[in-house]
């Protein structure tokens, strides 16, 4: 056999499988995220990656093993399984207990019926030891380059360890265990690479989602997703009759609070304030959001409720923040909103009918002494 029949074929092979393996995962992963988004339900993207990712690679696992059980090439996928558990520890950050990991490797083992092999076991324990020490090293990660020489330098390691077991195993000759080292640092690296770039693509969308979205100071939605959101409830308001209020109030004499306390004791007040309303929101019912709409001018979609019926929560809203202490540097400020509240209307043509009314509501609060709700 020439070195091309050993070395080339199998490594190409081998790259093309790892990468579509890894890219079916990213592929999965992202269709069952938006599958739920769809369906509104709130998904943690990096906890749906870790489920699927240990039922995926178990699932192939299992499958693999038992194609090439019993016949003599057993070997040929162990670099494979180093993949996976490089992938559960060090890319999925898998939290497992060590009994849990111990009972996959028994089912495992059930599977391939080597139960009773004291070998296997020695591959039990090598393979426990290889998920602990890489989650150790993604732990402490501490710069760019360094993270690949350790990444590199612990699963190698190990890496060679295993081929040196299976080596006197299946009595292998010298020759294959180098290149299969040589494939395993070579594939190993491919997939901190690829999976590197598709996890902090991912973050940066995330990222830039959060920051398109969020308000910086306050970490409560902003005017964009404001927008958004109210176009998309108008429309369902109107299309299904469904009624949908929207209160926009500002906090009173704010820049006073700028003029004595100073900038930062004004920003500790938006922020308090809208911590506060978030709180009692998530009491009221968590489908309400607050968004920071200007300023120090906030509005709250009371989506599905009649003025009538977010009365009350209105009234507990700004109750609330009277009763509030805002302290800075030992000093009292004293908050107070006005307040301006409607409903969408049948007569109401676009959603900037339905903002100015509540608008020109607020304003009345403002010029009939402040501290008010006007509703209209
Ligand atoms: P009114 O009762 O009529 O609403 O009076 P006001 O002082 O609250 O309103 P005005 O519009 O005169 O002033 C609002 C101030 O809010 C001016 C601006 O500097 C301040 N402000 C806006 N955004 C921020 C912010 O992010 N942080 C701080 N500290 N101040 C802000
Ligand atoms: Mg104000
Ligand atoms: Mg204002």
């Amino acid at each position: 056999m020439t070195w091309s029949h050993w070395f080339v074929t199998p490594a190409f092979t081998s790259l093309f499988f790892l990468l579509g393996v890894l890219t079916l995962y990213w592929f999965l992963t992202n269709e069952i995220i938006r599958f739920l988004k769809n369906r509104d339900k709130h998904p943690d993207p990096d906890q749906v990656r870790t489920h699927v990712g240990v039922i995926y690679i178990t699932l192939l696992i299992v499958g693999m093993q038992l194609a090439v059980n019993g016949t003599s090439n057993s070997w040929v996928f162990a670099n494979f399984q180093i993949f996976a558990i490089v992938f559960v520890s060090y890319f999925l950050q898998l939290d497992i207990r060590l009994w849990q990991l111990i009972s996959v490797i028994i089912i495992f083992m059930i599977v391939n019926g080597t139960m009773f092999f004291g070998l296997s076991w020695v591959f039990a324990a090598f393979y426990i030891g290889l998920f602990y020490v890489m989650k150790l090293v993604k732990k402490h990660r501490h710069h760019h380059w360094l993270d690949f020489v350790d990444y590199t330098i612990a699963s190698l390691a190990f890496s060679a360890v295993l081929w040196g077991l299976i080596g006197i195993r299946f009595k292998l000759p010298g020759n294959t265990l180098l290149w299969e080292l040589i494939f395993s640092f070579f594939l190993l690296t491919i997939m901190y690479i690829y999976l590197g770039t598709l996890i902090s693509s991912a973050s940066t969308l995330a990222q830039l989602t959060y920051t398109t979205n969020f308000d910086e100071l306050t970490k409560v939605k902003n005017y964009f997703a404001f927008k958004n959101d109210f176009e998309r409830g108008f429309g369902q308001s109107k299309l299904a009759n469904q009624p949908l209020t929207l209160m926009l109030f500002d906090i009173d004499h704010f820049k006073n609070v700028n003029d004595t306390y100073g900038h930062l004791a004004g920003d500790y007040v938006l922020n308090r304030t809208a911590n506060l309303i978030t709180q009692q929101l998530q009491d009221i019912d968590p489908e309400l959001s607050l968004y920071r709409t200007g300023g120090e001018e906030f509005t709250i979609l009371f989506t599905n409720y009649t003025t009538d019926q977010a009365r009350t929560h209105i009234d507990a809203i700004a109750q609330s923040i009277r009763e509030a202490k805002f302290e800075q540097a030992g000093e009292q400020i004293t908050v107070r909103l006005s307040v301006g509240v409607t409903q969408v209307r049948r007569a109401d043509a676009e959603q900037l009918d339905v903002y100015k009314r509540a608008d020109q509501n607020l304003y009345y609060s403002k010029r009939h002494g402040r501290d008010q709700i006007t509703v209209g």
